[in-house]
Formats: C-alpha cells, sequence, structure tokens
C-alpha cells in the first residue's frame, strides 16, 4: 500500500543520523514511485515530491539529527495542504440553495444526495430531492425509495423531459411546498462522454444550480484525474465529494481531484448507510496515507486519562519518570494499541516491545532494586551492577539490560517527540 511504501522509503534513513543530498534525493524518488503505484497521477505525483523536496531544504533537513522524522512531517504537512488544509462546509444561503450532483454511474451520487438530504434535514433544513437520472430506469426509484426513508420529497424528473421543462416543473413545486435545498441527483456513464456532458450542462444551465459537486469514489485509480479534469471543464465544479472511503482507499484519488479542481473536498462517504457522510478532514486522510494511526482518537484518549505530557525536559527523565509515564499510559488502553496510534514509536522500541501487568511489575522491581543514584543515572550500571540488581529483584540480568535499552530509547523517543510536538504532530 502506499502507506507501507512511504514508511518504508523513510524508513531506509532512519537512524543514520546525518545523510547527504544524495540519500535525500533517493528517498524523494522513492516516495515518487509509491505515489505512482498508489494510483496517485503523475503530474500530481511530480508536483508533490518538487514541493516537498523544496521544504526539506528549506527546513535545513539535511542538517536535522533525526532526518526521516522531518522528511516525514514535511511530507504530512505537504498532504495536508495539498487535501485543502482545513476541513470546511459548503456555504448554506437560507434560501434558494440548490445542489447539482455530477459524477460517473457508481460513484455515489444517489447516494450521497440521499446522505445530504439526511444531514441537513437534522439540522432543520427542509431539502427536496430531484431524481433527473433518466439513463438507467431503476435510478429514479432508488432515489424515490431513499427519500421515503428520510422523509424527504422526491421530485421525478420524465423520460426526454426537456431542461426547461424541468425548470417549471420545480419552480411550480417550490410554490406550494416550500424547501430552502434542493439536491439534484443527475445520471452518470461508466466513462465521461460528450452526449452524457451536453445533457448535463444544458441541464445545469437551466437550473442555475448555487454549487456543483463532483461525487468521486475514492477507490478510483489513475482516471480519476481524467474524470474529474472533463467535469470541471465541461460542468465547472465548486466542490467535491469523496465517497467510499470506509474501503481501503489509496488516496489517489482525492489527490487528483483536488490537483485538477482546486476546489474543496467537504464530504466523505463512509458506509452504505445513509447516516455514512462525514465532514472531510484532510489531516486525517493524510495520516491515513502515511499510516499514521488516528492521532484524534489518540489525543482524546489521552485527555479522558488527563495524561500530562512529561513537563520535564527529555534529558532530566529518570527511569523512575519512565515507571511513573507507563502506568499512566495504561490508563489510555492497551500498550500496543496505544504504541500502533503514536507515529514513529512502534518503530523505535524493541521490536515485540510490549507491556503487559507482570511485566510492569518486574520492571518495578527492577527500579526499586537499584539505588536513587542509579536510578537518576543508569550510565553507572556496569555488569556487577546489573547483576546485584538481578539478584535483588528476583529478574535475569537480560531483563535489567532491557529495561535500560528501553529507558534510553524512550528518552529518544521523548525528544524527538517534544521535537515534532512543535512542529503540528500534537497540535
Ligand atoms: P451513482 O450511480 O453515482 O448514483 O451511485 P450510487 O449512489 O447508486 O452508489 C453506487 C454504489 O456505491 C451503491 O452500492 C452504494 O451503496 C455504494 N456507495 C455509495 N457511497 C458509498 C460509501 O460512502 N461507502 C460505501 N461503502 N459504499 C457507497
Ligand atoms: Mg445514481
Amino acid at each position: 500500500t502506499l502507506s507501507q511504501r512511504l514508511r518504508a522509503a523513510v524508513d531506509r534513513l532512519r537512524g543514520r543520523g546525518r545523510i547527504s543530498e544524495e540519500d535525500l534525493r533517493s528517498t524523494l524518488r522513492e516516495i515518487r514511485v509509491a505515489l505512482l503505484e498508489a494510483d496517485v497521477n503523475f503530474e500530481v505525483a511530480k508536483g508533490f515530491v518538487q514541493r516537498v523536496q523544496e521544504k526539506a531544504l528549506g527546513k535545513a533537513v539535511l542538517e536535522s539529527l533525526t532526518p526521516a522524522e522531518q522528511i516525514l512531517t514535511v511530507v504530512y504537512e505537504e498532504l495536508v495542504e495539498m487535501l485543502g488544509g482545513e476541513a470546511r462546509q459548503p456555504v448554506l444561503k437560507s434560501e434558494g440553495n440548490l445542489w447539482f450532483m455530477v459524477g460517473l454511474q457508481g460513484s455515489g451520487k444517489t447516494t450521497t444526495s440521499g446522505k445530504l438530504a439526511l444531514f441537513y434535514k437534522s439540522k432543520g433544513r427542509r431539502p427536496l430531492l430531484v431524481a433527473a437520472d433518466t439513463q438507467r430506469p431503476a435510478a429514479r426509484e432508488q432515489l424515490r425509495i431513499l427519500g421515503e426513508r428520510i422523509g424527504v420529497p422526491v421530485l421525478e424528473v420524465a423520460d426526454g423531459e426537456p431542461p426547461e421543462t424541468t425548470r417549471a416543473r420545480l419552480r411550480q413545486h417550490l410554490t406550494f411546498d416550500y424547501r430552502d435545498l434542493v439536491i439534484v441527483d443527475t445520471a452518470g456513464r461508466l466513462q465521461v462522454d460528450e452526449a452524457l456532458m451536453e445533457e448535463l450542462y444544458r441541464l445545469k444551465v437551466a437550473l442555475g444550480p448555487s454549487e456543483t459537486f463532483l461525487v468521486v469514489d475514492a477507490m478510483t485509480g489513475q482516471e480519476a484525474l481524467s474524470v474529474s479534469r472533463a467535469f470541471e471543464e465541461r460542468i465547472g465544479v465548486t466542490g467535491l465529494v469523496l465517497t467510499k472511503l470506509d474501503g481501503d482507499a489509496r488516496g489517489g484519488a482525492a489527490l487528483s481531484a483536488r490537483y485538477v479542481t482546486g476546489k474543496p473536498i467537504y464530504f466523505a462517504g463512509v458506509s452504505e448507510k445513509l447516516e455514512g457522510l462525514e465532514p472531510f478532514y484532510p489531516d486525517r486522510l493524510a495520516q491515513r496515507i502515511l499510516g499514521m494511526g488516528d492521532l484524534q482518537t489518540l489525543l482524546e484518549r489521552a485527555k479522558q486519562a488527563e495524561l500530562e505530557a512529561p513537563q520535564k525536559d527529555p534529558k532530566d527523565i529518570t527511569l523512575e519518570d519512565l515507571i511513573a509515564q507507563m502506568r499512566q499510559m495504561r490508563k489510555m488502553g492497551s500498550f500496543s494499541e496505544i504504541l500502533a496510534m503514536i507515529p514513529g514509536l512502534s518503530r523505535m522500541l524493541p521490536p515485540g516491545f510490549t507491556v503487559d501487568e507482570k511485566q510492569l511489575r518486574r520492571m518495578e522491581a527492577i527500579v526499586l532494586s537499584m539505588t536513587p543514584k542509579e536510578r537518576r543515572d543508569p550510565r553507572i550500571l556496569n555488569a556487577s551492577r546489573r547483576r546485584r540488581i538481578a539478584a535483588g529483584s528476583g529478574t535475569s540480568v537480560q531483563e535489567v539490560n532491557r529495561l535500560i535499552k528501553t529507558f534510553e530509547d524512550t528518552k529518544q523517543l521523548l525528544k524527538t517527540l517534544a521535537k515534532q510536538r512543535g512542529r503540528g504532530f500534537f497540535r
């Protein structure tokens, strides 16, 4: 997957200390290949890598002690930027809102129309659905059934009805049944074709929508670029909806559609159900593309457990702090769960590192068998001291060694996190 490829590319730099310009270039090459393989369009991938390179050089990644983390940060920030930065909502006027839904057949237009109607109805709006897909006989019936389920009226366009007639019927409908948000579900083809575009354009002109949303299936690959371009050029698009984000979408379609239209992605479809519509969060998709786990979830849980970020400077942290920290983190959930949620963390700890209750008690015993001086400065722990501690705590020298190694790795990790915190990972 894209996230695995990107991670592999960055991992190759990890632990290397300083890197050369050639290292950076080859990493960027790998990132570009990873993007291409994830069906990100060639143009998009090229532009992306170029901007990452400029930013990386600007941030003096080459001089930094943690180049892999730095590059990952730049890639992440650039992805968020490309996906639109902040989450946005379409502007709704108090009346006269008409949203025109366009996209390929199967992209999710009809489902999304129903979802939007339900979403805004629950916010106190009075939506009306218009079934303007006369291509497939079942299409209007599909929308009619959705409308019935959510209690929203559906105006059906007749076969071969001229756009002007549709406009007149819509006006008439609105005079006897006032509606402040009209959502028009239109026809799509499996591929973009001239006749469809012409027909859509005529309907659009006749209805004069306030927004035209291009519905993009997140699972589509390379063709997302040409499809988005065709709709943008022929119809004109004001916003995007990304559907089927609940599948294992690779993110390429979102990047392509954004790149071509430059319009915001307002919503994400996350299930076949009518409730499956969410605001689109660029940072969340970027995290997912990078395989960074759901930081949001982690932060929320951290708040619940009232976990405070270590106040100390990482270099002053002692073994006692480590134990205290682990106890606190355990309140947040299983340790392996937490590890999976923190970017980079799982890779910095020794392989197979987990903490269960029993293990934690043994670690505590080891720390308690140390002298205060040893706890403050494990560097003085020579072989004979380690043997003494192992005997005193009823553990083995290997366990003592492992604890000290974990402590050192954690210290290193906290230093890295402290730096990242200043750069937006933990806002
Ligand atoms: P249209 O041809 O563009 O109108 O597409 P439809 O709305 O009929 O949707 C095509 C298929 O995609 C249907 O089986 C939908 O249930 C499914 N679908 C639409 N949106 C989503 C989504 O966000 N997640 C999932 N899993 N399926 C979706
Ligand atoms: Mg449809």
